[in-house]
This record gives structure tokens, C-alpha cells and sequence, in this order.
């Protein structure tokens, strides 16, 4: 039942919300109605500053005349067609353009295109891929994937398999997955700037998983290579390399979900290139389309590709695709996305600003309750004290907080988590920083 009803508010009975504590919503409901650029606004005409590109999705900003344009321009030439043993032009140059800023380069890097329709989808189709290669090479044992503690891969079934959030997967079956141990040095490595400079011996902890279950048995191991939903983990210094190198030595796929860290969050097109460390897959989604159209994307070495490209040419290769797979107005708006980060220089503006944005979270060091500071690119995180009894409250008193001052943020149990749209100004950083700033000293 809502109990705040507005002149302009719909009913909210009927909405089964995603992820949200339904009943607590709708007795103090926060509706957005509009958005351009940096900024939203609500049912009530407040503007509130986009912290978190939506939901890590809106990394060219809001209303992008180009997408728009795009989008409707396809709708009315071709609104839908299969990809089933059918084709349209504009599905295969989507995958030529993404071709040549995928990890590795056009030619040699990671330049197979798989669509899907979301982040999840993803990820089960990296999983299934994964384990198809291994099959179609002879390794038909390689059955089992490997995750991490506090992965977050999406809610499909294969995706909470290997995610590590317990609340995600505890009423559910899962496929036959482990989880590598991931955060036991977030103490020690408190306040680092950039990559946290303990932990690369966290790596090991697949080789310990190899030893228990049997290379024969493991097909591929999925990490996200900075976590995003479980509050901002970044690798340690050469942690990557490290399980590289371990999955190399026993014949195990490695694949980044970069749903997150894909189409410039990092300063770079993918983490991929941030890191020098180079996967087999890579699944992304929300920045793909700049989050105005679902659809996601698995990108795949050649290695994986022509594995499963043997056997008669007119068998069926690989049994699983989406009806949405490469739906031409999801690659009108991916296109049009691409258009903008080529001209706007947006998948490095990262870099350019991760210093300013940096420094401005660091001068958060200090205020009550703050326990963490993280940041990566233009991706940070504040990491509060829980209060007694009570975790993820005070996070939420502060999200609820700073959203009436007009700024949306994203928390995770007691983490606020940052990612602003790429075409954030300084100003508008400072700003940011200065409402949480005001924020925790009266709130938190
Ligand atoms: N993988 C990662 C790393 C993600 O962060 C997310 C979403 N936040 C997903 C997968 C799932 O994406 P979707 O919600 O589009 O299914």
C-alpha cells in the first residue's frame, strides 16, 4: 500500500520492484521521471545528480540526442528480425565496430561477438561457451567453474553458481561451482589509492581449488576484475597475472565479467587493457548501449571461437542464443553509443580524471564513520562503519539522505558506491563530494 500518494504518483501495488525491499520502498517511494547529462529529475521537478550512471550503465550521460536519434530511426526502418539462421546488416557492423576496440585489438584479441540481452545473460552465456570449448577439444570432464567469494555475476542460474553473494544463491540449485577466497586483506589495505598493494597470495587459492576438485574437472574460472556489486574490491598488485598464470598451467579458461568495468569505467576501453592481462572471454553489457537499450555482449579469443568451428559446416555449433540476440535497435543505440565515445574521448576521460576524482574522495578521510576509501578509474567507494546491530543502515540513512539533497549515490550493506556518467565535470565531482561530505557529518 503507498502511503506518500502524490497528485503524479501512479499506484505502486502492482510493480514487483527488482532487488529492493518492496514494502519499505513504497511507504517512502523515490520516482524518477526525467533525465540529460549529469542530472535527474523526479516526480516532484527536484534535479539529483547522477553518482551512479543509473546503475552503472550511463557512462555518456543522460539523453543522448544520437542515441535517441538512432534508436527511432531503426524502430521505424527495422523493429525486429531473428538472428536464428537469419541476419540484418546492422547486427554484423555492431560486432565489426565492437571488433576493434575489443581486448587485444581487432585480429588477434578478443574479437568474436556474442550477443545477448543483459549483463546475466551474459555471464551464462560465457559459461556455457566455456564449457562447449572444453567439450569440443576433448576436455569433455571440464564441467565445473570457478568463482570467488563476493563475486557478483548476474542472478541466471549459472551466474549465482559461481557468485559469490550468499544472499543470491542460498533458496537456489546451483551447476557444480567453488569460490576462491577474495577479500582477507581489505584491513591492511585500508585507504590505498588505486590498486591495493597486498593480497597478490590470494591468487593461490585456485590452485588450492585445482588440488581439491582436479584440473580434468575445472573448465574455466570467472572474476570480476574489480568487483562492483559487492562494494568496490580491487585486485591487489599482480593478482591477475597471478591467475593467468595459474589457469594457463592447468588448461582453465579464464573470463573477466567486465559488465561493470567495460566501455570506459577504468579509464580504459575494458579493464582488460587496464590491467595488461589478457582472458579468453569477456562478458559486458550497460555501457554497451549506454544503458538506454538492453543487450549485452560476450567477447571471445579466437582460440575459443574456432574450438567450436569444427565439425560438418552445416551443424548447429552452438546450441543457445537469445530471441534479443543482437535485436537491430539495441545495435542502433550500441552504435550510436560507440559514436559518442569515439568523439567525446570518453573511454579514456577516465584516466584523465582518476587523479581529481581521487583526491576528492580521499578528502573524505577523516569524517565520521568512514572505515575505507577506495577508487579506481571513476569508480570509488566509502566503506562506513556499520552501527551496532544494525548493518547497512547507517549506508542507508545516508543514500536516503543525500538523495533529499538532490544527489543519487548506491549502497551495499555499509559501502557507498560511485561510478558517475564519464562526462562528469570536475565541478560537479566537487560537488559530489561535497554532499556526502555534508552528509556523513550530520546523517551518518
Ligand atoms: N556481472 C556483473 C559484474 C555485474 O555488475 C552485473 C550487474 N550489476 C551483472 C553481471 C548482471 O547484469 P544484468 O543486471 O544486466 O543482468
Amino acid at each position: 500500500m503507498s502511503l506518500h500518494v502524490r497528485p503524479n504518483q501512479p499506484s505502486l501495488d502492482y510493480f514487483w520492484m527488482p532487488f529492493t525491499a518492496n514494502r519499505q520502498f513504497k511507504a517512502a517511494p523515490r520516482l524518477l521521471s526525467g533525465a540529460k547529462g549529469m542530472y535527474y529529475t523526479d516526480i516532484d521537478g527536484n534535479t539529483v545528480l547522477d553518482g551512479t550512471s543509473g546503475l552503472w550503465c550511463v557512462n555518456a550521460g543522460h539523453g543522448r540526442t544520437q542515441i535517441v536519434e538512432a534508436v527511432a530511426r531503426q524502430l521505424s526502418e527495422l523493429d525486429f528480425a531473428p538472428t536464428f539462421q537469419m541476419g540484418h546488416p546492422i547486427v554484423f557492423q555492431f560486432a565489426e565496430k565492437l571488433a576493434a576496440i575489443a581486448p587485444g585489438g581487432k585480429d588477434g584479441g578478443l574479437d568474436r561477438v556474442f550477443f545477448t540481452g543483459s549483463g546475466s545473460e551474459s555471464v551464462d552465456t560465457a559459461l556455457k561457451i566455456a564449457i562447449a570449448y572444453q567439450r569440443a577439444i576433448g576436455q569433455g570432464t571440464r564441467t565445473r567453474v570457478i568463482g570467488r567469494e563476493k563475486g557478483y555475476h548476474g542472478v541466471g542460474f549459472g551466474g549465482i553458481s559461481v557468485g559469490g553473494l550468499v544472499n543470491n544463491r542460498r533458496v537456489f540449485p546451483q551447476i557444480p561451482a567453488d569460490h576462491m577466497r577474495h577479500t582477507l586483506d581489505m584491513e591492511r589495505n585500508a585507504f590505498s589509492r588505486g590498486l591495493p598493494a597486498h593480497g597478490i597470495e590470494l591468487a593461490e587459492d585456485l590452485e588450492r581449488l585445482v588440488a581439491l576438485h582436479g584440473a580434468e574437472t575445472i573448465a574455466a574460472v570467472i572474476v570480476e576484475p574489480m568487483a562492483g556489486s559487492a562494494g568496490v574490491i580491487l585486485p591487489p598488485k599482480g593478482y591477475l597475472e597471478r591467475l593467468r598464470a595459474i589457469a594457463d598451467k592447468h588448461g582453465i579458461l579464464l573470463i573477466f565479467d567486465e559488465v561493470i568495468t567495460g566501455f570506459g569505467r577504468l579509464g580504459t576501453p575494458f579493464a582488460t587493457d587496464y590491467f595488461g592481462v589478457m582472458p579468453d572471454l569477456v562478458t559486458t553489457a550497460k555501457g554497451l548501449t549506454n544503458g538506454a537499450i538492453p543487450m549485452g555482449a560476450v567477447f571471445a579469443s579466437r582460440k575459443v571461437h574456432d574450438g567450436l568451428m569444427t565439425g560438418p559446416e552445416s551443424q548447429i555449433e552452438l546450441f543457445h542464443g537469445y530471441t534479443y540476440s543482437g535485436h537491430p535497435v539495441a545495435c542502433a543505440a550500441g552504435l550510436a553509443t560507440l559514436g559518442i565515445y569515439a568523439e567525446e574521448g570518453l573511454l579514456t576521460r577516465g584516466a584523465e580524471l582518476a587523479n581529481y576524482w581521487q583526491e576528492a574522495l580521499h578528502s573524505l578521510k577523516g569524517l565520521p564513520h568512514v572505515a575505507d576509501i577506495r577508487n579506481l578509474g571513476l569508480v570509488g567507494a566509502i566503506e562506513l562503519r556499520s552501527r551496532d546491530g544494525a548493518p547497512g543502515a547507517r549506508a542507508y540513512d545516508v543514500f536516503v539522505e543525500c538523495f533529499r539533497k538532490g544527489l543519487l549515490i548506491r549502497v551495499t550493506g555499509d559501502i557507498i558506491a560511485l561510478s558517475p556518467p564519464l562526462i562528469i565535470e570536475k565541478e560537479q565531482i566537487g560537488t559530489l563530494v561535497s554532499m556526502i561530505a555534508d552528509t556523513l557529518k550530520t546523517t551518518a
